[in-house]
């Protein structure tokens, strides 16, 4: 059986290692020595100013809206992770979707100012498997209609873009540790911002809006992750460069045998490299993705219909509404199977599997 992905486990000794110091000193969350240890690290491997070890993903974006303030209309993208939208939702702003780029498969800058009317108040888009978005045009449409800018990195860790990471675009950016992703901490995420006010704010709300034992200054929510979470980070940070790797080499292999296959990729921002998060490929019908699907689950091999349905035509909180390029792509898309521990030969299994049913 091959799965879809499969979360990296490091070897169970290099964990334990950590356990024993979590025992010795009884700090189990809280912000205590190992979280702070991963946030060092973590700014270090990312090159990033400043950056919060957060409860997950979702909780990142929740913080993050709430930090700005954000009321009234948020431009959002409907390809992307329920999250993404939920969080506009559950911080009380309407999401009001732009259809995507149907190359860059992100938010379509094009077709942003469009959406703008005086009750907008921010852009939140993703990059999508990791992929950058047009951070450039964003941010200046954004400067020019006074909106803050949230980027969904759930996918990006690890992207630079021009050199500097991903996560240093727009007012605050996230990024997901959650276990499926390319590098996690079992639950996880991180919230990063270039404005030293803000963050402080940040953290603030990650702890409850605490300031002092007995005093308030914030409304605030449990961000926080534990000390268990945080040995997990520091143990696969050790591993990441094996992680990134053995990625690079599974997507290279799948592109060299799939190159005759009748699909397309997602064009990757020119400025940035990969970071070998997911393998998309993007059917020319819904029938041929479901046919090689079906056939792949009947070899007992995994893919994932990802991101499938689009958020504005599925969500019950939602009144449904369609776009020409999401609609396309989300129905055409499949997610191969991708993770450090996937082997050559089932590489070129699958590969061989995905060509024999086209030619049928
Ligand atoms: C995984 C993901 C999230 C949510 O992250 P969690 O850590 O699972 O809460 C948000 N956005 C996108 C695009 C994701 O893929």
């Amino acid at each position: 059986m091959i799965p879809v992905t499969k979360p990296f486990l490091p070897p169970q000794e290099d964990y334990q290692k950590y356990l024993t110091g979590i025992w010795q000193r009884n700090w189990l969350t809280n912000m205590g020595p190992l979280s702070s240890e991963l946030e060092m690290r973590l700014k270090e491997f990312l090159n990033v100013n400043h950056l919060l070890f957060v409860t997950n993903g979702t909780v990142a974006l929740q913080m993050a809206i709430k930090a700005l303030d954000l009321k009234g209309d948020v431009i959002t993208t409907p390809f992307s992770f329920v999250a993404t939208t939920s969080s506009i939702v559950w911080e009380g702003c309407n999401p009001i979707f732009v259809d995507i780029d149907k190359e860059s498969l992100n938010i379509d800058p094009c077709k942003i100012e469009a959406a703008i009317t005086p009750h907008t108040t921010a852009i939140i888009a993703t990059h999508v498997y990791g992929n950058p978005c047009d951070v450039v045009t964003i941010d200046a449409i954004a400067k020019k209609h006074n909106l803050k800018v949230i980027y969904d990195g759930a996918h990006a860790f690890g992207v630079e873009v021009n050199g500097k990471s991903i996560f240093e675009y727009g007012d605050i950016a996230t990024c997901s540790l959650h276990a499926t992703k390319l590098y996690h901490s079992i639950e996880g995420g991180l919230v990063f911002t270039q404005d030293p006010n803000l963050l402080k704010k940040l953290a603030f709300i990650r702890n409850f809006g605490f300031n002092g034992p007995d005093a308030f200054i914030e409304l605030g929510i449990n961000g926080k992750n534990s000390e268990f979470h945080a040995a997990m980070g520091l143990v696969n940070l050790n591993h990441i460069d094996i992680i990134r790797n053995k990625r690079k080499t599974i997507t290279e292999r799948f592109s060299e045998k799939l190159l005759n296959h009748r699909s397309r990729k997602q064009i990757w921002h020119k400025q940035s490299e990969n970071n070998y998060a997911y393998y998309p490929i993007i059917f020319q019908s819904e029938e041929a993705m479901l046919k090689a699907m079906d056939f792949l689950k009947a070899h007992e091999i995994f893919t994932r219909r990802y991101f499938y349905p689009s958020l504005a035509n599925t969500l019950p909180y939602l009144e449904p509404k369609n776009f020409e390029i999401t609609d396309a792509i989300a129905k055409c898309v499949m997610c191969l199977p991708l993770y450090p521990d996937l082997s050559m030969e089932e590489v070129d299994l699958i590969c061989r599997l995905l060509m024999r049913i086209q030619n049928n």
